[in-house]
């Protein structure tokens, strides 16, 4: 049985992103705000819904939406190095 782990989100540029705790195996889609911890690129301020969040390279890692009542950020996976775990 998995007890997942604290995953380093990366864009493909090598800009560290943020990390967050993936609870289970498999590739990441969706990383809920509230769980994601040192924010390297202002994701909390990215506005919700249409504008993606940035990274410094000006690639656009994810948008912000409402999934299950709470904000997520919605990955662009073109545009971070994969993670699996
Ligand atoms: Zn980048």
């Amino acid at each position: 049985m998995s007890k997942g782990r604290t995953v380093q989100v990366e864009c493909q540029c090598g800009q560290f992103l943020f990390k967050y705790f993936k609870a289970c195996s498999g590739r990441l889609i969706k990383c809920f705000l509230d769980e994601i911890q040192d924010d390297g690129v202002g994701i909390f301020d990215a506005p919700l819904g249409i504008r993606p969040a940035f990274c410094g390279c000006g690639k656009g890692i994810g948008i912000v939406r409402i999934v299950r009542r709470r904000p997520a950020l919605k990955l662009n996976q073109g545009a971070i190095q994969k993670i699996r775990i």
